[in-house]
């Protein structure tokens, strides 16, 4: 069982910000207000998560740790409709079958907190006032071949820093709060997008970006998308998010590519940060465990809708 969890570890843990993004998105799941990140090395030695969310019942907790164990979905139904970043189950699992895991947590009504151990699924009473404690130590501790994979410190802490601005651009409703070796990076307060975006990607990221907000029957575009006068900082700026997903696909870069040669004839590298609301039921999340690409039922209409809106608001700017 162990070696099933390691071997499947592969596909979810490839490296400490995949960690990083699961447990994040575990916090976002339970309802979180507030989620607070410690890092040290890089994320390798340990990646320690804290949320005020909903928390885990006592009973619930070795459940947590088994594989395609979920609370999120109880039927294909609801797969059809995922409103949850996770729904596979298998993401605690393979993180505690290749690093120390502890959870702790406090499930709302409960007299206390409760912790188990992810090896030995010991449970014990802990303090906690409230949510979820998840402390992932020593990634690989236990597959070394893994452990070889790894990137420098300084590189395995920017792809973290990277998955953790994913979360805060889409959650501005989230306070969230990084620290790395014990520095605190990221001190966000609840914001609306604007000043969350801001704080992000920098006060002239947004001097030099268009708003926009456009909406087609069941389709929404909204978000921010640089000018010419925009030259980006060295770090890639270019956020696409899809029901609340971070998303990398091809025919959405392709429709906001057009759009920036056809009005801008071309900018070399236009930044960006832009928000596809529809139907939960018109697109396919779960494609790859990664869940970083969708599968849209109407690809055409989305592809034009987004070329269309954002092509209007680029236009706008008299650029
Ligand atoms: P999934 O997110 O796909 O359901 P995971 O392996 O990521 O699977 O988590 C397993 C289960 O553990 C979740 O379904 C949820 O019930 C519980 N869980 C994990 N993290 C938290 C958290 N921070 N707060 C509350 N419940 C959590
Ligand atoms: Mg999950």
């Amino acid at each position: 069982d162990l070696l099933i969890n390691q071997i499947a570890a592969g596909e979810v843990v490839e490296r400490p910000a995949s960690v990083l993004k699961e447990v994040l998105e575990n916090a976002v799941d339970a309802g979180s207000r507030a989620i607070d990140v410690q890092l040290e090395q890089g994320g390798v030695r340990r990646i320690r998560v804290a949320d005020d969310g909903c928390g885990i019942a006592k009973d619930e907790l070795a459940l947590a740790l088994e594989r395609h164990a979920t609370s999120k979905i109880a039927n294909l139904d609801d797969l059809e409709r995922v409103g949850t970043m996770g729904f596979r189950g298998e993401a605690l699992a393979a993180i505690a079958a290749v690093a120390r895991t502890t959870l702790t947590s406090r499930a709302e009504g409960s007299a206390h907190a409760w912790r188990i151990d992810g090896s030995e699924r010991s449970i014990a009473p802990a303090a906690l006032g409230a949510g979820t404690v998840v402390d992932v130590a020593d990634l690989y501790y236990n597959t070394p071949a893994r452990r070889k994979f790894l990137k420098s410190e300084g590189t395995e802490y920017a792809h973290c820093d990277e998955m953790f601005r994913r979360v805060a651009l889409a959650r501005p409703d989230i306070a969230l709060q990084l620290a790395h070796n014990g520095r605190v990076v990221h001190r966000l307060p609840v914001a609306d997008h604007a000043r969350r975006v801001a704080a992000l990607m920098g006060d002239d990221f947004l001097a030099q970006a268009r708003a926009l907000d456009a909406d087609a029957g069941p389709l929404r575009l909204s978000g921010f998308a640089s000018l010419p006068a925009y030259s980006r900082a060295s770090r890639d700026a270019q956020y696409f998010f899809v029901n609340g997903r971070f998303v990398r696909d091809k025919l959405l870069t392709h429709a906001v590519r057009q759009a920036y040669t056809d009005i801008l004839h071309g900018q070399r590298h236009p930044a960006y940060v832009l928000f596809l609301e529809l139907d939960p039921a018109g697109v396919d999340v779960n494609v790859h465990p990664a869940k970083i690409e969708v599968r849209f039922r109407e690809s055409r209409a989305i592809h034009q809708f987004v070329f269309h809106a954002l092509s209007r608001t680029l236009a706008e700017s008299g650029a």
